[in-house]
């Protein structure tokens, strides 16, 4: 969680710095900074709230310019988010200036220690902790801050990316990272360097950045070749220098209200770019990589166990029924932060996918990790290049949905059921567990996807108005059967996250176990009823619904005629294979959650204690 970013070189540092903040914002938003220093001294400018906030402080605070600076936003972990809690942070002495994102576990400890040794402490962060332990080792030692920072983190057990300066020796950054990303880019003629957890911030400037890998740590210095060091051992790694392939339109709203609202209407084309070049469907092939070279893993597995968290965990679900159906391989699908810790049986005769849009989820590259130690075979589902879990993993997909700056994942959800979809058919295939013909018509019918996702957008209006009767609901329950129950999980889930009215979801046949109880004629209750999904037995739910007061909305295949005779509101999608109705049933969700959060003046994108790459556990 949380942003930072950095420059060094010959423009204004300010505007970059900013520009970079706000771009990052998605990854933790209670709390911004930025620090400068203006050829003398520093400027520090930090706030409780937005980048907004910021920049309305920094207007009277900073005044002055300067080419070097680093800056942050805070999704907090120790400490309240508040005006000292918030980045940077300096040394005692005031001369060392940190931005760090991650949890210092053992810095209770350091930070007796350093009490002891006359240091004092003005936030309750583990970060001020960091920034003081590295100044006394520079102190101790008598050596150059990289040096410093390098035997301050060998003493710190937890996880990090840090951006720091000195301020009497201002020429260079040093940065680290272990379990949080990192980005360096690197200006023409090395003229400048930019420093950033992904490379957003920088792309209008460079298309050059080294991403650096875990336990690594760089020091940047103006017309100098970026010095990379492993932490524990101080050996020298050669820069690996990427191309980017990211562009600015892909990171702005381009014309759409939130991020979230144009990723719901990027999803044809999200959906085309995550099939492409893999869906062949003349040749009646499916071409992918990873799995076609690793074809005897998958083949001889006893089991697939796909971990991940969050929406990610529900795409998980889909592809459960999908893999089981298609392919018949068992398949268990766990909350990685719990299968990470309940010493779960792992084999060498199991193959573990790992789904993650960010591919930084610090609970699922344990998992990874632990699942790989054990002998699995490791594949990664995401969605950015050159993750960590892309990195850790044996071998993987990408999702190609494009960056997803919304919170609330969109996007990710339906590509990562699109890439989960392509494997289970092509496992289907060397399995020989599903016909020709069969084959042949999902095949067809994955391709027509997008166009029918399309269709199911045009809905809206008609979504936003079922929304303004329900935005003053307290409480709201979703039922879905089959490869639809975890699609009654993700509108929940979508509901809660933005709108944060309470919503469950449920298997449609579990209501009468439970949730029946909740029904009376406030309660709006969303049901998936697509024609093949078990369809007799989710209309007798919806009357069961019906009979005690509660409000109806039906998504259901279009031409229904029986669930529109009973619910108050129907929503229509495109009829397509029911395996893959959960790509078109969960627009309708995602744009009723939208409106509904919209009209309570919710901020969509900025969800209240949420951010969007989970990278502490
Ligand atoms: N642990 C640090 C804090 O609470 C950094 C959190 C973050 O990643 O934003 O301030």
């Amino acid at each position: 969680m949380c942003g930072i970013t950095g420059y060094i070189g010959y423009r204004d540092a300010y505007p970059i710095i900013i520009n970079g903040l706000q771009r990052l914002e998605y990854r933790g938003y209670d709390s911004a900074g930025i620090v400068l220093y203006d050829g003398k001294d520093i400027v520090l400018s930090k706030t409780k709230g937005k980048v907004s906030d910021l920049l309305e402080r920094t207007a009277s605070e900073i005044s002055t310019k300067g080419n070097l600076g680093i800056g942050h936003t805070r999704w907090a972990t120790h400490g309240v988010p508040n005006d000292v809690n918030s980045h940077p942070h300096t040394s005692a002495s005031g001369e060392l200036v940190i931005v760090h994102n991650g949890i210092i576990e053992n810095y209770d400890t350091i930070k007796k220690e350093l009490t002891n040794r006359g240091y004092s402490f003005k936030s309750d962060t583990d970060t001020e902790v960091l920034v003081n332990l590295i100044e006394e080792v520079k102190k101790q030692y008598k050596v150059k801050l990289g040096k410093a920072v390098q035997i301050a983190l060998n003493q710190v057990i937890g996880a990090y990316a840090i951006a720091v300066f000195d301020k009497s020796k201002p020429d260079e950054i040093v940065v680290a990272r272990l379990g949080s990303p990192i980005a360096i880019g690197i200006g023409k003629d090395k003229k400048e360097f930019f420093v950033a957890s992904d490379a957003s911030p920088f792309i209008e400037y460079t298309k050059d950045a080294i991403y650096l890998e875990d336990e690594e740590m760089a020091i940047i210095k103006v017309g100098k070749d970026v010095e990379i060091r492993k932490i524990h051992d101080d050996s020298l790694v050669d820069a690996d220098v990427q191309e980017l392939q990211m562009n600015l339109e892909q990171i702005e709203k381009s014309g759409y209200d939130h991020f979230m609202l144009k990723e719901i209407y990027e999803q044809p084309r999200a959906i085309t770019d995550t099939y492409r070049g893999r869906l062949l469907r003349n040749e009646g092939l499916i071409k992918m990589a990873g799995v076609e070279d690793n074809m005897k893993k998958f083949l001889n597995a006893d089991r697939i166990i796909i971990v991940a968290c969050g929406t990610s965990w529900h795409a998980g679900l889909v592809a459960e029924y999908i893999f089981e159906e298609f392919a018949r391989i068992p398949v268990e699908v766990e909350y990685a932060s719990e299968f990470r810790y309940r010493n779960p049986i792992i084999t060498e005769k199991d193959v573990l996918i790992a789904i993650s849009q960010s591919g930084e989820t610090a609970d699922t590259l344990a998992a990874v990790k632990l699942a790989k130690e054990k002998g699995a075979f490791v594949f990664g589902v995401c969605n950015v290049v050159g993750s960590s879990i892309a990195r850790e993993t044996h071998a993987g997909a990408y999702t190609h949905a494009g960056p997803e700056i919304g919170v609330a994942s969109t996007k990710a959800f339906t590509t990562q059921i699109t890439v989960l979809s392509l494997m289970a058919l092509r496992l289907s295939r060397a399995k020989g567990t599903m016909s020709s013909s069969d084959y042949r018509l999902h095949l067809q019918e994955l391709e027509l996807i997008p166009e029918k996702v399309e269709r199911a957008l045009k809905i809206d209006e008609h979504v936003k108005e079922i929304a303004k009767e329900y935005l003053l609901s307290t409480n709201c329950l979703y039922l879905g059967r089959g490869y639809n129950f975890p699609v009654a999980l993700e509108g929940a889930l979508k509901l809660k996250e933005i709108s944060y009215i309470h919503a469950e979801g449920y298997p449609a046949a579990e209501m009468k176990h439970g949730p029946i109880a909740l029904i009376d004629d406030r309660m709006p209750v969303i049901v998936i009823a697509t024609s093949m999904g078990h369809y007799e037995k989710v209309v007798s739910n919806i009357q069961e619904i019906k009979s005690r007061k509660g409000k109806i909305i039906a998504v259901v295949t279009e031409g229904d005629v029986q669930v529109k005779e009973i619910a108050d509101h129907v929503i229509e999608i495109p009829e397509t294979e029911e395996a893959f109705t959960p790509l078109l049933t969960t627009i309708p969700l995602q744009l009723l959650s939208y409106h509904i959060a919209v009209m309570r003046n919710c901020n969509v994108d900025q969800p209240r204690n949420l951010a969007k790459s989970v990278t502490v556990e």
